[in-house]
């Protein structure tokens, strides 16, 4: 009776340590810390497109000259040349 007991209690034991093992393999994969996807830029603000060249800045840094939003001075100024 005793000794029923006892293995009863060495199996549970074994297989909470296998279960242990088996959990610390499977959360490994998941534990290094994921890059973030691309377009943290696009989190703090808004991204706006060059109308000259098309490029993507972000809103506080492009230059809008007579509500057209431009990437840089020298876009604007060639825009507005043309
Ligand atoms: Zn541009």
């Amino acid at each position: 009776m005793i000794v029923r007991f006892l293995q009863i209690l060495v199996a549970f034991v074994v297989v909470r340590i296998l279960w242990g093992l088996i959990r610390t393999l499977f959360s490994k994969p998941a534990s290094p810390p994921r890059a973030g996807p691309a377009g943290k830029t696009e989190e703090r603000g808004r991204v706006v497109a060059c109308e000259r060249c098309d490029l993507h800045v972000p809103e506080e840094r492009a230059v809008v000259r007579d509500g057209r939003t431009f990437c840089s001075d020298a876009c604007a100024a060639s825009a507005s040349s043309n």
